[in-house]
C-alpha cells in the first residue's frame, strides 16, 4: 500500500464542505487517486482519436485544436440518440437522496463524489450550451463554460465512479449516474483523454482475444497447468477441448480466471464441474475473454468485444453459450447485447442437457450464467456434493454490482453457496442485494496507481465484511466477479485482515465428489483442510 495512508488516517474522513465553489473546475490530482493516461499504441490499436504521449500532471494535455467543437458535437449527438440522457440531465430536483449513497463520497468526503454533484459536472455544461435559460442566464442558471479545466475535472471525477448504480436505487426519479459516467468517458475518448489500464486491456483484447494479452498457446498452456493441479489435488485427469467444432456448448470465462490467483481456483472448479456432469463443451482460444472493457471506453468498443463471442459461437457451430463468473461481461450481456448485436438467432435457446430446463430468460442472447446453470443442477439433484469439505470455512456473500443490481441475480448464488457450505452469514441488510456496496475498483480502477482511491471507495464494503468477521468469525468473502477476485483481496488485507476471497465455483468444486477421485486432504489451493481427516 504505497500510496494509501494507514487505515487509522484514512478513517478520518472530513465531510466539511470545501471553501472553493463547486463551479470552480480546477482539481488537485492527489497521488493514488487518478490513472495513468492511455498509451498512444493502445489508442492506435483501438482506432481511437488523438494518440500521443501525455501526462495528466502537465499543464498542456495536447488536446486536438478543435476539442471544444468535438465535445459539443459529441454531446449533441448523444442527447439526440439517448433519450434517457436528456431526461437524466433535465429532471434532477437536487433532493439529495443519492448524495450519501456513493462509496466514493462516503470514503473521501469530497462533495464532487456525491452522485448529484458528479452529474452536475456534465449537467452544467449541458445547461449552458443546450438550454435557453442557460444560454441567457449562464452561471445564474447553473451553467458553466466548457474549458480545459472542465475536461481535467471530468477526467478526475468520472474515473472516481465505478458505474455501480447504487445511487440510482435511491433516486426517486431513477436517474442513473452510471449512464452519465459512461457518456462522459465516451466524450473524453473522442479527444484522446483516457486511462491506459482500460485501453491497454481493450487493445489486448483486439490483438489476442483477451484482456491479459495471452496468445492462444499461452492461454491453452495455462489451462493445461490447471488440469495438472486438479490431477494432483483430486486425482482425476481431465481433457478439456479447445476450438472444437460441433460441441454443444461454448464456455467463455473472464481471462483473469485463467491467469491470476484466486481466479484460477474458480477456473479449476469450472473444469471439474463440467467433467462431473459430462457436459459436451469446448473452450475458444480466440474468444478467450468474457469480460468487456469496452463498457468503460465506448459503445463501439463494447459492441466489438461482445460480438467476437458470437462470431466464435457461429464458427464453431455450438448450440448455446455458457458464461463464467464475471461482472461487466454480464452487464453488457444483460443490458446492451440484444440491441447491439442481437438477437443471436443462429443459436438455440439454452437448455440444460442434464435437467431439461429451458432458460427462457436467455431467449435472445442464448447465453446463460454459470450460477443459474449450477443452481438448476443442484435443484434437480444432479451434483454429488459433500458440503462438509467446506466446513472449515465461514463464508459471507458479496453481491457483485453488475450481477446483482445490474441483472437481479440475488437468490441463485445464495442457494448454490448454502448447498455447498454449511457456514454462511449475511452482511447487514443495507449492504447486500440491491443495496450492495461496490468493491471500489470496478470500471478499470484496479490499476496500481489507484490504490488510495480503492481503499477509500472500498471502505463501506470492507466494513460490512469486518462486521460479520467480528460477529460470526467469517473468514471467506465469496463472489462471482473476476474483478472482485482481484480487487477484494488487497482491500481485505487493508481493512479486514484474515478474510480471504474466493469465487463460488471454487467452493462447489471443493464439495464435488468426483468419480475416481483419490483421498482429498487438501482444497483446490493445495492447502490442508482442517478437521476433515477420517471423515470421508
Ligand atoms: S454509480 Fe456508483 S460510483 Fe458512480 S456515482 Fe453512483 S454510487 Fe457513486
Ligand atoms: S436522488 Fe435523483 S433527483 Fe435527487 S439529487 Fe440525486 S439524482 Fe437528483
Amino acid at each position: 500500500m504505497s500510496q494509501a495512508p494507514k487505515p487509522e488516517e484514512l478513517l478520518r474522513v472530513s465531510h466539511i464542505p470545501p471553501k472553493k465553489d463547486w463551479m470552480d473546475p480546477r482539481v488537485d490530482l492527489i497521488p493514488g487517486t487518478w490513472g495513468y493516461p492511455g498509451k498512444a499504441s493502445s489508442l492506435e490499436t483501438l482506432g481511437l482519436p488523438n494518440p500521443r504521449e501525455w501526462n495528466p500532471t502537465d499543464e498542456d494535455w495536447k488536446l486536438p485544436p478543435n476539442w471544444k467543437e468535438i465535445i459539443h458535437e459529441g454531446l449533441k449527438e448523444r442527447l439526440e440518440k439517448y433519450r434517457s440522457l436528456k431526461v437524466f440531465l433535465d429532471i434532477c430536483v437536487r433532493c439529495g437522496a443519492c448524495a450519501d449513497k456513493c462509496h466514493f463520497f462516503i470514503g473521501s468526503g469530497d462533495p464532487k463524489n456525491m452522485p448529484v454533484l458528479r452529474a452536475e459536472l456534465l449537467r452544467s455544461i449541458y445547461r449552458k450550451d443546450f438550454t435557453a435559460v442557460g444560454r441567457m442566464l449562464g452561471t445564474f442558471a447553473g451553467g458553466r463554460e466548457l474549458t480545459e479545466d472542465v475536461i481535467k475535472e471530468w477526467f478526475y471525477y468520472f474515473h472516481q465512479c465505478t458505474e455501480c448504480r447504487r445511487c440510482s436505487l435511491y433516486c426517486p426519479y431513477g436517474i442513473d449516474t452510471a449512464e452519465i459516467t459512461i457518456v462522459v468517458r465516451e466524450l473524453l475518448n473522442l479527444i484522446g483523454v483516457n486511462i491506459d489500464w482500460i485501453l491497454g486491456a481493450a487493445a489486448n483484447c483486439y490483438r489476442t482475444g483477451n484482456h491479459l494479452g495471452l496468445e492462444p498457446h499461452t492461454f491453452k498452456g495455462n489451462i493445461d497447468f490447471l488440469v495438472d493441479d486438479i490431477e494432483e489435488y483430486v486425482g482425476v485427469r481431465l481433457n478439456p477441448t479447445f476450438n472444437r467444432k460441433g460441441a454443444e456448448v461454448l464456455f467463455i470465462a473472464p481471462s483473469g480466471d485463467v491467469f491470476a490467483d484466486p481466479g484460477i481456483f474458480t477456473y479449476m472448479g469450472y473444469l471439474m464441474l463440467f467433467e462431473h456432469i459430462g457436459l459436451d463443451y469446448t473452450i475458444s482460444t480466440y474468444a478467450s475473454e468474457g469480460g468487456n472493457f469496452g463498457l468503460f471506453t465506448s459503445q463501439e468498443t463494447m459492441k466489438r468485444l461482445n460480438s467476437k463471442m458470437y462470431a466464435e459461437a457461429k464458427r464453431l457451430g455450438v448450440k448455446w453459450i455458457l458464461g463464467g463468473e464475471c461482472g461487466h461481461m454480464w452487464r453488457v450481456l444483460h443490458q446492451y447485447m440484444d440491441t447491439m448485436n442481437g438477437p443471436a438467432d443462429f443459436l438455440e435457446v439454452p437448455k440444460s442437457p442434464l435437467t431439461g430446463t429451458v432458460f427462457d430468460n436467455a431467449k435472445s442472447t442464448k447465453m446463460i450464467h454459470i450460477v443459474e446453470f449450477m443452481a438448476d443442477l443442484i435443484h434437480h439433484g444432479k451434483l454429488k456434493l459433500n458440503p462438509k469439505r467446506n466446513d472449515y470455512l465461514r463464508t459471507t456473500w458479496h453481491d457483485s454490482c453488475n450481477v446483482s443490481r445490474g441483472m437481479g441475480m440475488f437468490e441463485e448464488p445464495r442457494y448454490v453457496l448454502k448447498s455447498v457450505c454449511n457456514n454462511f452469514f449475511e452482511m447487514p441488510e443495507n449492504t447486500i442485494r440491491e443495496q450492495t456496496f461496490c468493491c471500489g475498483g470496478g470500471t478499470g480502477l484496479n490499476a496500481g496507481e489507484f490504490e488510495y482511491l480503492r481503499m477509500m471507495g472500498g471502505m463501506p464494503r470492507a466494513f460490512a465484511v469486518k462486521h460479520v468477521q467480528e460477529k460470526h468469525g467469517v473468514n471467506l468473502l465469496v463472489n462471482v466477479c473476476a474483478l472482485d477476485r482481484a480487487i477484494l483481496p488487497p482491500l481485505m488485507d487493508y481493512w479486514a485482515p484474515e478474510v480471504a476471497v474466493s469465487g463460488l465455483t471454487e467452493l462447489v468444486a471443493n464439495a464435488l465428489v468426483m468419480e475416481g477421485e483419490h483421498d482429498r486432504p487438501t482444497d483446490l489451493r493445495g492447502e490442508d483442510i482442517p478437521g476433515l481427516e477420517g471423515d470421508e
